[in-house]
């Protein structure tokens, strides 16, 4: 009852060099690797299906190691406005979407970038007026931090010149204390609270949109966060245990949960651990700063573009140090946003006065400001560190302004964490990010964009195509103590491989962009297929 997966290159990833051309595996498992003449002979009478990659390369199942999926295909739902570079082709888009949608319903856009359009500026309620008067629009700015909304939906929010800053927000205003329409932080929850409701079945099409992108680009798994953004956290869980139901549709998921809802799903009688033959419930998740686009991000010395701040931390030092030993109550390891040096300080202390369970292992997620005698700590500690490569890319170079020289000899530094022996994982932060394995790969190797020409940013630490690899892989699996099992074409290893239509070693970096995925194989089940 096996199947044979014959007629191209595997790259089990164990080491650089390794190949072979043919894998057998029987009940979700690899049983023997090899040579298809000799796994032909040697399991004649098991082999009950062959699969056929035509000339493509297969690898470990890729993993994306920090993603929130139900925001990917709530982005792809929606109209995207990353890559619009200017406000006129922006409402003509908008006026595109708005002509297909009937009168009264929500016009939602997302993505925005007004530092792409000349002049940099965020357009006036008025502008958005223009599109449609009769349907209430938002668009929210590519950092999801800010809105712009039409006067119909500053209506619907009660917003009017009377309404103050909320707590933790700011209502831009004009020179008359009009609204611009132009919402920040938690001004924008005056808008979210008069949305459409979000209910299951919404829930359920945005994760089915998205399951079906990763496996379209190779993904056999990730490590997402979501339970904690759209109401109810235990319809939440249901959709993700309805959607990926480990039988028809199968996508190793491991769900972090965001720390106040990590009681109440034990209460809910959900347990750590398996969900399904392929969903599971993971780490506490834990916010520890912002990030430097907003100047968020909570670093030790000021800004080097604003001295005026170092940031923000959302828990004090010791709070946070309590909401680890929380974690700890319920047996559960923790995944940490860090972004600044300060943020990493105070979870490196709250590790050492908490570390994990036997058998478990923390995360840090995103890692992007260092310190050497932080480096020191994390090395004595079990844990992983989350990496997002995309950012590099996307994020240099305006990064080298807030942070200034010397803070940038050890920020962003892959390549040092993992000479240091740090287990690092690799993953998109979707919908910030897209989720790519090859656009994640290429900014780990290349330290640039796609088609840039320049030696890349801080290029000392550049990973080769291998390690690059290995972070989606091995890496993945390793954050959440897996690596025996999972992110390598190994015998007793999981069924779940990624297929392109090519080798990656055998091409240049902004070649691999071009691969396309042929096949997305999990628990031995063929999820996306494109073979030819
Ligand atoms: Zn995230």
């Amino acid at each position: 009852m096996g199947t044979l997966w014959f007629g191209g290159t595997v790259r089990p990833l164990d080491t650089e060099e390794a190949s072979f051309n043919a894998v057998f595996t029987e009940k979700g498992k690899i049983v023997a690797t090899g040579s298809e003449e000799a796994l032909r002979d040697e399991y004649r009478n098991r082999i009950t299906r062959e699969e056929n990659l035509y000339g493509g390369t297969m690898y470990p199942g890729f993993t994306d190691s920090h993603l929130h999926m139900i925001g990917h295909g709530e982005k792809i739902q929606r109209l995207d406005l990353s890559e619009v570079t200017s406000v006129d082709k922006m409402m003509s888009l908008l006026k595109e979407s708005a002509s297909r949608l009937p009168d009264g319903k929500w016009l939602i856009a997302d993505g925005f970038n007004e530092n792409l359009f000349t002049p940099a500026a965020v357009p006036h309620r008025r502008e958005l007026d223009r599109v449609t008067s009769e349907h209430p629009v938002v668009v929210s700015r590519v950092c999801r931090h800010a809105m712009l909304v039409n006067t119909y939906a500053l209506e619907l929010g009660g917003i009017d010149a009377a309404v103050p800053d909320p707590p933790g927000g700011k209502i831009e205003k004009d020179n008359n204390g009009v609204p611009t329409g132009y919402l920040h932080d938690q001004a924008q929850d005056y808008i979210r609270h008069v949305m459409p409701s979000i209910d299951g079945e919404y829930l359920e099409k945005a994760l089915l949109t998205s399951l079906e992108d990763l496996w379209e680009k190779g993904f056999t798994g990730a490590h997402t966060e979501d339970l904690n953004y759209y109401g109810d956290h235990i319809l939440t869980l249901k959709v993700f245990e309805n959607v990926i139901d480990g039988e028809k549709r199968k996508f190793r998921a491991n769900l972090l949960v965001h720390h106040e809802v990590a009681r109440p799903l034990r209460e809910a009688g959900y347990q750590t651990g398996q969900l399904n033959r392929t969903l599971e419930l993971g780490a506490v998740k834990i916010f520890g700063d912002g990030a430097l686009g907003g100047r968020t991000a909570l670093l030790r010395d000021p800004y080097s573009d604003d001295p005026s701040t170092n940031g923000v931390s959302i828990h004090q030092r010791e709070d946070l140090i309590k909401i680890v030993a929380t974690a700890r109550e319920l047996v559960m390891p923790v995944a940490i946003h860090t972004i600044g040096d300060l943020a990493l300080e105070y979870a490196v202390d709250a590790l050492e006065a908490h570390p994990p369970p036997e058998g478990m292992r923390d995360r840090l997620i995103h890692l992007q400001v260092t310190a050497p005698d932080l480096l020191d700590r994390l090395q004595k500690l079990p844990v992983v560190l989350d990496i997002q490569p995309r950012f590099v890319a996307s994020d240099f170079p305006w990064v080298e302004q807030r942070l200034g020289k010397d803070r940038l000899s050890h920020s962003f530094a892959w390549k040092t964490y993992m000479n240091m022996g740090i287990a690092c994982a690799g993953g998109s932060d979707a919908p910030i990010e897209p989720p790519d394995p090859l656009l994640g790969i290429h900014a780990a190797v290349t330290r640039r964009k796609p088609g840039e020409s320049h030696s890349g940013y801080l290029p000392d630490e550049k990973l080769t195509l291998f390690e690059a690899l290995r972070l989606f892989t091995t890496g993945s699996a390793s954050a959440i103590v897996k690596e025996q099992e999972r992110g390598l074409i190994k015998e007793g290893y999981t069924a779940d491989f990624t297929v392109f239509d090519r080798d990656l070693f055998e091409l240049e970096p902004d070649e691999w962009l071009d691969c396309k995925v042929t096949m997305t194989v999990v628990d031995e089940s063929i999820m996306y297929d494109k073979r030819s």
